[in-house]
């Protein structure tokens, strides 16, 4: 038997598939894929019924309805002040996976170098492969995940295609701020390169802080292709509608890859969609304020167990370092006796890495009920008595 495609065949199933089945089987809070565990807004929901019963439910066209393209560029207005033409420079997609695979797929020619910044989602490194592309990878360290610039700039050549930017950013919840990006956006137009920018995170930014979209900088609008996401937008990860915004000169190779990836999204998921990115502003400040408490009660409840909790600027995600909770395991033991033993899923922060990681840290995800916050702490607290007491000391 011939082998089949080695990117694909020899690697493992994603790490939030593994986590959410464990998690099941041995009746786990699950607090390590990254979904919400309400049912998304009553309203959009019920759009989405309703256009399922009286629009049509046929191949919408390829690149989106019509309404769609227009509520995404009305929102990159009203949030960004960007303008963005609905016709040419808006892609909607079956999610920003999809999206993501479209943008690498289209712009990457065999043998291009590709800038990535770890930890990164695990879906990048295997389709930049497929494509042809050679990764450059620059590291982000914990606890202070700062972008290592000399690395960076190292890392860019005559060859360099793109740079992958993930902000907000998982599962570091880094908000890459004015000046990262200043400096980002100085090395594409240095080398002439683009940027596929994963903004899936753009609404969940708390404390005040303001997400800044990396093409809405000096000479960036040429440049970038920035993805967004109803999963997170609209706590409806299910949905997996997804939406790309970039020049109509870089849409479209990715609308070619695109329209042989998925060529469209059910259509009443996106005019519901659609409805939802019109929602008044109290809807998407009150996301991140509700987010941001849940991350607070989780943090909070983390260090008095004796994990050592780093800082969240934005996402689903906590990091944190288990070292006083365990002996010498590492994070993907840890995880999986987490799991079993205490009844709380969580994900190996080295799964984020190829090679060499770090590896006594993990990620919680807080974007649940706080009912299943609290029984997280709870289980925690009788799974790790000692540290529990001695953190509280
Ligand atoms: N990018 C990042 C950074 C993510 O965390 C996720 C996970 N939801 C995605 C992309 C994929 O988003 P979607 O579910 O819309 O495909
Ligand atoms: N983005 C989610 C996370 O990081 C997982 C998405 C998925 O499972 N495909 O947890």
């Amino acid at each position: 038997m011939k082998p089949a495609n080695p990117i694909f065949a020899d690697m493992g199933t994603t790490i939030f598939e593994v986590m959410s089945r464990l998690a099941a089987e041995h009746g786990a809070v699950n607090l390590g894929q990254g979904f919400p565990d309400g049912n998304g807004p009553d309203d959009v929901r019920d759009r989405a019924q309703a256009f399922l019963a009286d629009r049509p439910n046929q191949y919408p066209s390829m690149w989106g309805v019509p309404e769609l393209r227009e509520a995404v560029a009305a929102h990159n207005t009203r949030f960004h002040g960007l303008s963005v033409d609905p016709t040419r420079e808006v892609l909607v997609t079956s999610g920003a996976t999809e999206a993501l695979a479209s943008c690498l797929f289209g712009l990457i020619a065999p043998g291009d170098e590709v800038v990535m910044i770890e930890p990164l989602y695990d879906s990048y490194l295997p389709i930049v492969r497929q494509a042809g592309g050679i990764p450059k990878l620059v590291r982000l360290q914990p606890p202070g995940w700062t972008l290592p610039r000399s690395e960076l700039a190292a890392a860019f050549s005559a060859k360099t295609k793109l740079i992958i930017l993930n902000s907000p950013m998982n599962p570091t919840g880094k908000v890459f701020d004015a000046d990262d990006l200043g400096f980002i956006a100085g090395l594409l137009v240095k080398h002439d390169a683009y940027a596929v920018c994963d903004e899936v995170y753009e609404h969940l930014v708390f404390d005040g802080r303001k997400h800044i979209p990396l093409i809405t900088l000096p000479n960036m609008r040429t440049r970038c292709l920035r993805i967004g996401s109803a999963g997170k937008t609209f706590s409806l990860t299910g949905w997996k509608v997804g939406y790309i915004t970039g020049p109509a000169d870089l849409m479209q190779p990715v609308a070619k890859a695109h329209q042989f990836l998925t060529f469209t999204t059910a259509p009443n998921l996106q005019r519901a969609v659609a409805y939802g990115l019109g929602k008044d502003d109290a809807y998407f400040a009150g996301l991140a304020t509700d987010l941001s408490a849940k991350r607070d009660l989780l943090a909070a409840g983390l260090s008095n167990l004796g994990f050592k909790v780093l800082p969240t600027a934005g996402t689903y995600f906590i990091c944190a370092d288990f070292t006083a909770l365990s002996g010498s395991e590492d994070d993907a033991a840890f995880c999986r006796r987490l799991t079993i033993d205490a009844g709380v899923a969580a994900i190996p922060i080295s799964i984020f890495y190829e090679g060499d990681a770090p590896r006594s840290f993990i990620r919680f995800a807080f974007c649940k009920d706080t009912t299943m916050l609290t029984e997280a702490l709870t289980r925690l607290a009788r799974a790790f008595p000692q540290t529990a007491k001695a953190a509280r000391v």
